[in-house]
């Protein structure tokens, strides 16, 4: 295939869960020194915001695709999450109640190349036509040769990529060598949850991770295809330490609240919880979301029959700092995301809002506020330059905020509540409580994890490099979406309409 372009071949790794932070300090210690090639003389950038919440699902789907979860019938990645309920808009009359999404489990994980909806593509549907490998990916809809159906060990994702080159017919039904070749190591984040960010097999598994990739940097120069790959780096979300674990089941038990079950169902609610709570609650039937009154003179199904009031329940949970719940009379393209948040300051509890208008691209949100305000964006003048009572753009939400907690999520909860499947009501502890808690059961007692606002979860590495084509630059700041249209425009090659990033070259 001749192209124009001097590249012509791509290789993404995506590395799950692997902070800015600690990817460059690992890399200014000299223990990456084939990353440190590659960010040396490419795309570099320690500063780039991925997704709210800073969870697989959203945030790997979301590279994947260069886009955000949004109103799913009309626009955006139909995932909203990890877990969700398929709820529908308008709702579904069907007699069967709603079923519970969770990605974690292994018959479902795949799910996700449908679930993921048809207003968005794939990097792998917005490649050029060619050979298009995906190694390990779990989301690889449009990937011609499905590579990671079987789990590899982590030195056989990069393999496996170089093998394509060397073996294109092991892989292709000809004898080209690939266009685009996707690999996803999930290994670091199962190591992350289970023994953290500074434990050695963490940072081990990152250095052989680098070590995989030299390998397969020497392959590509060795066979002549170096000068026209260009090798891009990820990764979905950071992480955090909880100061403490917590097993949740007693307190609802307490207040009479019962776990939802599907099959039968039956429940007031369905819930996970790491550090931020998704929760879930009945309206008229579990087909339809609640309004706020229903959620304020909420009837447990239990014998007691008593009322509660929701809100105020949920504020009960220890370490609760603040609350997000959407408007009732909400569209699609036009509504209102309250919050109720402790004002650290006072002690009191305050309110803000977030107004949205318009979809995808066009997405503007403008964030008014009692007091100080739950993000402290008037602390720094910067930040405190876009509390206007005007409404911005993603594109002005990062230029303003991607120095400070919270990068652009006054963008990313409105694009997350538009979603049918959205839950009613999310809480945060922000880090400082891990439940470990899934659908009524305590799953664990780790205190590693990831999906606050902060910037540890939050911001991300961010390289492009490889092809002597690409420019050296450091950016100030990016963000995950931007990793696709990149690619692509190296490729020469105009990303679909639905991706929101855009090109950093
Ligand atoms: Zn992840």
């Amino acid at each position: 295939m001749v192209r124009n372009k001097k590249v012509n071949h791509i290789v993404l790794i995506i590395l799950d869960d692997v902070r800015a932070e600690h990817l460059f300090k690992l890399i200014s210690e000299g223990k990456l020194p084939n990353m440190k090639e590659i960010a040396g003389n490419g795309v570099s950038c320690s500063n780039c915001v991925t997704s709210y919440p800073a969870i697989t699902f959203p945030c790997y789907g979301n590279i994947v695709t260069g886009s955000y979860s949004g109103y799913y019938p009309k626009e955006g990645s139909a995932v909203p999450m990890y877990h969700w309920l398929n709820r529908t808009d308008p709702p579904s009359t069907s007699k069967k109640s709603p079923f519970i999404r969770n990605y974690g489990e292994r018959s479902q994980l795949l799910k996700v190349n449908k679930d993921i909806g048809k207003n968005v593509k794939t990097i792998f549907e917005q490649a050029p036509q060619g050979n298009i490998l995906s190694s390990s990916c779990f989301l690889f809809r449009g990937a011609y040769f499905i590579a990671g159906k079987s789990v590899f060990d982590v030195e056989g994702i990069f393999k496996n990529i170089a093998d394509a080159f060397e073996h294109p017919r092991n892989y292709f039904p000809n004898n080209e060598v690939p266009i685009l070749s996707v690999g996803y190591v999930f290994q670091t984040d199962d190591i992350m949850h289970q023994k953290g960010f500074n434990h050695p097999e963490y940072i081990k598994l990152i250095i052989d991770c680098d070590k995989y990739l030299g390998s397969l940097m020497n392959f590509l120069k060795k066979k002549g295809y170096y000068d026209s790959t260009a090798i891009g780096l990820v990764s979905d979300h950071g992480n955090f330490k909880a100061k403490k674990v917590f097993n949740l089941e007693p307190f609802f038990q307490q207040k009479g609240l019962i776990p939802y079950t599907p099959e039968k169902g039956s429940g007031d609610f369905d819930c996970n919880f790491g550090s931020v709570g998704f929760f879930n609650f009945p309206g008229d039937t579990w087909q339809n979301h609640p309004s706020i009154q229903q959620m304020q003179k909420f009837k447990i199904s239990g014998v007691r029959k008593i009322e509660l009031n929701l809100f105020n329940t949920l504020w009960k949970i220890p370490g609760v700092k603040y609350m997000y719940y959407r408007d009732d009379d909400n569209k699609p393209e036009k509504g209102i995301i309250h919050i109720e948040y402790l004002e650290k300051e006072s002690g009191e509890k305050k309110n803000g809002m977030i107004e949205y208008r318009g979809y995808g691209k066009d997405q503007q949100t403008k964030y008014t506020f009692e007091g100080n305000g739950f993000y402290h964006y008037s602390d720094n003048e910067k930040s405190a330059n876009i509390l206007d009572n005007r409404f911005h753009t993603l594109e002005e939400w990062l230029e303003a905020t991607n120095h400070i907690n919270f990068p652009i999520i006054i963008d990313q909860i409105p694009r997350y509540f538009k979603n049918p499947r959205s839950c009613d009501i999310i809480v945060s502890t922000l880090g400082q409580y891990n439940y470990n808690y899934e659908h009524g059961k305590t799953t664990g007692a780790s205190p590693y994890s990831h999906d606050n606002g902060l910037r540890d979860s939050m911001i991300v590495p961010f390289i492009v490099g490889g092809s002597p084509e690409i420019p050296q630059m450091k950016l100030s700041y990016c963000k995950t979406t931007d990793m696709v249209p990149t690619l692509l425009n190296l490729l020469g090659i105009k990303p679909h309409s639905s991706v929101i990033g855009k090109s950093v070259i």
